[in-house]
């Protein structure tokens, strides 16, 4: 019918107008009177979608002036329940409430338009306007002079309806398929999408694959879709958007197969948000039994829904760690039944353990906890920010499988299960790779696994190492030194290795050759010469240090100085014109001298090398997010005079009322009030006055005093500066405090 002669020639006719003018608004001067003649009707309205709006627009220029009038997408007016429910409909008496009620029960007709003119609205046809399955506006024919429209006008109405549409698409910016935009942007080739599209691979799998495979992020598919779809891209923002509440009608079964979450913003004004906004349908049925007239509509990636709707999800990897364990859980608990590595579950099993290590990078954790009870599942725990966690449990009827696999990845013996072993393996996550030192214990209870996860990516820029101003500027002096010898003290875990790294990043330049020794290699740098020393071997950092200064170097790095013979090599080192920084485990910068006296070092010597001795620990910073003021107590005041020392006050001004800050919990923080964490400094510097005190060997506490009148702060006075500043809280600078 439409190719009949008929048709043809208005419909090219409509086409090439369309194509001559570069906007709508342009053309509808040119495509309106032929559009009506098609019809044989008397008015038409052309409506547009807005891409931010639950709404629709028409634009009518008159004259000079351009008016609209806009239409909510709701089965309150005839355009927008046409727009919501995305069929056309042929109305021959819109005066007629039995007839619009057949339609939906709420459909009214708006004659504010016939009432404020001499026009009276006789019937309507409503169409959709539709490109690649998504709304893009509605059209409007009213008042056909030769009786009501017909079938075939419906027919012609959908013909016209689909020429806008290219043109809707095209002035709205939309594209033709979902993850077009990724291809236009080149984060991902067409033939990429065609292929992971492939086998009837749904959205969210698609999408899956997108993010970890081409490593495209979720905010990058999120505007692919919402350009698609026209309307809203909302990700997963808990702290924003909570679930509506009057969404209890719908199951929660149904929201989650059908990838649908009803949230609400601030105002609780309710969202619909939907993984595929244009299925019209769906949209009809939650409308009517949530019998909320007035929302919004969103796009959020399937997976951003599920965690709305209560789901926890493991970002992209290998499946979400309570689904494998539910998994493993229906195949029973029976301990004496233990599952091998070669058994059915063994799939899960592998996925399991990525989970696992996933969890872990993903957290930030440093080590991760294996640990088998007797009688009871094994304990998955995690240390972040210095804080062992529970995280999980694996069934013990799974517990030799998951070690295998660990010993397996870590290229152990899976045999020997009465003697410890050490290894590494390595894992990939977003395309990098993640080291991980593992250690597996023999207990009563069966084998335990910890594994430490190793640092991954370059140094850390100086700047971001929060050293306090005095202490920023001594460091630079010291470090640009050409020889001399920098000790960098503390306790495990106090984050020696990222400081002495942040040094050698800060001091990496192509003309200095640099030559590391370390155990473990856990940071790498380009243009660093890095040895792993192997004391198994007898490959000591003593004998690296002899190779090093064969090997022309003007900076060495020795990753401890455990015994006599090797602070005495790094003293001479540095005495012969190279600079040298190592580390050692003792708790204050002037105690580091008299153990090193104390090691049999030469007190001339060692004081004509050292430079400066930094000792530091790591404090737990407060979470950003749940982070508020508060004004101090008389017993912290209190508290803070007592440890920065009276004598020091004019340091900082303390203003009464004192504001601190602390974290009240929230779940980016997992309830801690932490997040993250950052260095307090000690930094001692190499005076005349100290030096003379060196020579005569002197009590650490005299030394002291002397470091004191240098300038340098304590590490507690140096915690309590970052509790005034706003990093950390007064319970953190207690735990220094307690170290000494
Ligand atoms: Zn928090």
């Amino acid at each position: 019918m439409l190719d009949s002669p008929q048709y043809k020639p208005a419909l090219d006719n409509l086409k090439s107008q369309l194509e001559t003018y570069p906007t709508l608004i342009d053309a509808f001067h040119q495509v309106e009177p032929v559009i009506l003649e098609l019809f044989g009707a008397q008015r038409m309205s052309l409506f547009q979608r807005r891409r931010q709006h639950q709404d629709l627009v028409a634009r009518f220029k008159t004259g000079k002036e351009t008016k609209q009038i806009k239409v909510p997408i709701s089965p309150l007016s005839i355009a927008g329940y046409v727009a919501l429910a995305q069929r056309p409909i042929n109305i021959s008496d819109p005066y007629d409430p039995s007839e619009l009620s057949e339609i939906h029960p709420r459909l009214r007709f708006a004659d504010q338009f016939d009432k404020s003119s001499s026009f009276k609205t006789q019937n309507i046809l409503c169409i959709p306007v539709m490109n690649a399955d998504v709304l893009m506006g509605v059209m409007q024919i009213i008042n056909k002079t030769d009786g009501d429209f017909s079938q075939s006008d419906l027919e012609l109405g959908g013909e016209v309806a689909r020429l806008l549409g290219d043109k809707f698409r095209y002035e709205l910016g939309g594209t033709k398929h979902q993850f077009d935009y990724l291809v236009h942007r080149g984060l991902v080739n067409q033939k990429t999408i065609d292929e992971l599209s492939e086998n009837n691979a749904t959205t969210k799998q698609i999408i899956q694959r997108l993010m970890s495979e081409q490593r495209i992020s979720e905010q990058d598919i999120g505007n692919a879709i919402s350009i698609h779809y026209q309307v809203p891209y909302i990700s997963y923002l808990p702290d924003k958007y909570h679930l509506f509440q009057h969404d209890s009608k719908l199951n929660l079964s149904y929201l989650k197969r059908n990838h649908v979450a009803i949230v609400a913003d601030a105002s609780d004004a309710p969202i619909i948000l939907m993984a595929e906004p244009n299925n019209a349908g769906l949209l009809m049925e939650i409308e009517s039994v949530i019998g909320i007239h007035s929302y919004d509509i969103a796009v959020s990636l399937p997976t951003q829904i599920l965690q709305y709707l209560g789901e926890s999800v493991g970002g992209s990897g290998p499946g979400d760690l309570d689904e494998i364990l539910d998994e493993i859980g229906s195949a029973g608990e029976d301990d004496d039944d233990q599952v091998d590595e070669l058994s059915d579950d063994a799939p899960a099993v592998v996925r399991l353990v990525s989970r696992i290590l996933h969890d872990a990078k993903r957290l930030n954790a440093s080590d991760i906890h294996i640990d088998p009870e007797k009688g009871a599942p094994t304990r998955v725990r995690m240390r972040v920010d210095g804080v062992v966690r529970d995280i999980n449990q694996v069934p013990a009827s799974h517990h030799n499988a998951v070690i295998a696999r660990i010993k397996i990845m870590a290229s152990l013996n899976i045999a020997e299960k009465r003697v410890p072993q050490d290894g590494k393996l390595t894992f990939r996550m977003s395309g990098q790779p993640v080291e991980v030192r593992v250690a597996t214990i023999p207990t009563v209870a069966g084998e335990g696994v910890v594994m430490r996860i190793l640092a991954t990516g370059g140094a850390m820029p100086i700047g971001k190492m929060n050293l306090s101003e005095r202490n920023m500027d001594m460091l630079e002096t010291m470090i640009k030194k050409p020889h001399g010898i920098l000790l960098v003290v503390g306790p495990t875990g106090s984050g020696k290795t990222t400081t002495l790294h942040a040094i050698l990043g800060y001091l990496n330049t192509p003309d200095k050759k640099i030559w590391t020794a370390e155990d473990p290699v856990e940071i790498t740098q380009p243009g660093l010469q890095q040895v792993q020393v192997s004391p198994k071997i007898d490959f000591t950092f003593a004998k690296a240090l002899r190779a090093f200064l064969r090997a022309d170097p003007d900076i060495i790095l020795i990753g401890e100085m455990r015994d006599k013979e090797t602070a005495h090599a790094g003293i001479e080192a540095s005495l012969t014109g190279h600079l040298v920084l190592s580390t050692l485990h003792t708790n204050s910068a002037p105690e580091t001298i008299t153990r090193l006296l104390d090691l049999g070092l030469d007190p001339v010597n060692f004081s004509d090398a050292c430079v400066g001795i930094l000792a530091q620990r790591l404090i737990r910073t407060i979470c950003a997010n749940c982070k508020e003021p508060y004004v101090a107590s008389e017993k912290e005041i209190s508290f803070i005079k007592r440890n920065y020392g009276e004598a020091y006050l004019s340091d900082f001004t303390l203003d009464e009322p004192l504001t601190l800050h602390r974290g009240k919990g929230c779940e980016e923080c997992g309830d801690t009030g932490y997040k993250g964490r950052t260095g307090v400094h000690e930094l001692l510097t190499m005076t005349p006055d100290l030096r003379s005190l060196v020579y005569k060997e002197t009590s650490v506490s005299e030394m002291k005093a002397q470091c004191m009148l240098d300038g340098m702060r304590t590490l507690t006075q140096d915690a309590i500066l970052k509790a005034l500043k706003g990093d950390t809280d007064i319970s953190q600078v207690q735990i220094i405090g307690g170290h000494g």
